[in-house]
């Protein structure tokens, strides 16, 4: 099955625990509104350059649309609409007011100069401005776009509509962004796994872990974990992976990652593949990387017992059912990974507000927010006798169909 299926696939499970009507399920499924337009700008060759946007926003009952902007060469409406609705059940399980939408354009920004992005991203804005909005629907960072992709659009934006910088939330601090956004997502999978730990007893002290990726959300929960007691033990990236089962310095370990450009052939630590670091000896896996990894191949030979999903999608819903039999815990990306959501939501709480929130004040509401989620989810898989995943789906689909209900049709 592929990802984009899995969303689908995981919201019929739910909906028929909680007995939605036929009629009710075809309403939550379908997006409310699918947008493709023509991105056409002028290359700095003196050519034009044919780019297609897309925007999905997928349900509106709990809020504005929200969810992220990716400029990738893979970009197209089945992925865009499945995102969508993963962002729906995302904000709905972290109880921020909001809606899901996604949306994208087919590029490789790598192969677009700075003032080809720029053009890009205003041209795109010009196509969609009437159906953003901070009361509409609120762009963030995704793949391929970063702060300065928002910068552009914010503006963009203010040209049509006034100064709104909640438009678009991930903005660079400088220009109307909150502290502490960068690193949310791999906090609060730091958070996350925390919680389920405590829930078990113990504590993260001496727990080992495996990372796969480095980047901003496994970098980020490696730290966050590591200063909560745990060993990182193994992390990985696109090249291949590094293990060391007495433990691995962070710190040095990025600035090898920094000057190599890789964390292969890092020392002390031995070499392993991708696919070996899943299947290590340790105690919790984190992947957060990219989706479709964990096969059920890799399932049957996990020594993990305990998944937390940095990554969207990262495992084949045929091997999320091995695993389950096999009592492995997986916390379900649209929870573990919902950090960023959660501080995207206060920075467009504090530009709505015109006043800045302090860093300590980020941290404590989205360590408060993410446990308080956490403790929902297992309520209702104890109660239901669910996985974490078809909880955190129970949860979310209940909200949405709920307000659905009372918003009327
Ligand atoms: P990133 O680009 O900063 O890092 C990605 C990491 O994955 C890099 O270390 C890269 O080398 C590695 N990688 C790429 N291809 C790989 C491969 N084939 N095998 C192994 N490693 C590979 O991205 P990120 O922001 O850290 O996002 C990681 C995942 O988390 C994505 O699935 C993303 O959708 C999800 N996510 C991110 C956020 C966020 O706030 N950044 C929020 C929610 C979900």
């Amino acid at each position: 099955m592929r990802s984009t299926e899995a969303v689908a696939y995981y919201f019929n499970q739910a909906a028929a625990e909680l007995g939605l009507s036929e009629s009710m399920k075809t309403l939550l499924l379908t997006p409310q509104r699918s947008i493709k337009v023509e991105v056409s700008i002028p290359m700095d060759n003196g050519e034009i350059g044919n780019f297609v946007g897309y925007r999905v926003q997928h349900d509106s009952s709990r809020g504005p649309f929200k969810g992220g902007l990716r400029y990738h060469p893979q970009v197209d409406t089945d992925e865009v609409a499945a995102l969508a609705s993963l962002m729906t059940w995302k904000t709905a399980v972290v109880d921020v007011p909001y809606g899901g939408g996604k949306g994208g354009i087919q590029c490789d920004p790598k192969k677009l100069s700075l003032g080809e992005l720029e053009r890009l991203t205003r041209k795109f804005v010009q196509r969609i401005h009437d159906f953003i909005g901070p009361k509409i629907d609120i762009p963030a960072p995704d793949m391929g776009t970063d702060g300065q992709v928002m910068a552009w659009i914010a503006n963009e934006y203010s040209k049509f509509h006034g100064f709104e910088p909640g438009v678009v939330t991930g903005k660079p601090v400088e220009l109307h962004g909150i502290v502490g956004r960068e690193e949310a997502t791999g906090r609060g999978v730091a958070t996350i796994t925390r919680e389920v730990v405590k829930r078990q007893g113990k504590t993260l002290e001496g727990m080992t872990v495996a990372v796969q990726g480095f980047g901003n959300v496994g970098s980020i929960s490696a730290r966050f974990l590591a200063g909560m007691g745990a060993r990182i033990v193994a992390i990985s990236d696109v090249k291949g992976g590094i293990y060391n089962p007495s433990g691995l310095d962070l710190e040095a370990l990025a600035s090898f990652a920094r000057s190599h450009g890789t964390v292969t052939g890092f020392s002390p630590g031995e070499t392993v593949t991708n696919e070996q670091l899943l299947t290590l000896p340790v105690d919790i896996l984190i992947p957060a990387a990219l989706g479709d990894v964990i096969t059920t191949d890799i399932a049957r030979n996990m020594k993990a017992s305990l998944i937390v999903e940095g990554a969207n999608n990262p495992t084949f819903p045929e091997a999320d059912e091995i695993l389950n039999k096999n009592g492995v815990i997986v916390v379900p990306d649209i929870l573990a990974n919902a950090g960023g959501v959660i501080v995207s939501y206060f920075e467009w709480v504090q530009n709505l507000q015109n006043f800045r929130w302090t860093y300590d004040q980020v941290v404590r509401e989205q360590d408060s927010k993410m446990s308080q989620s956490f403790d929902k989810v297992y309520e209702i898989s104890k109660a239901r006798n669910l996985s974490l995943r078809l909880a955190a789906y129970y949860v979310a689909i209940q909200r949405v169909a709920k307000a659905t209900e009372l918003g009327g049709y």
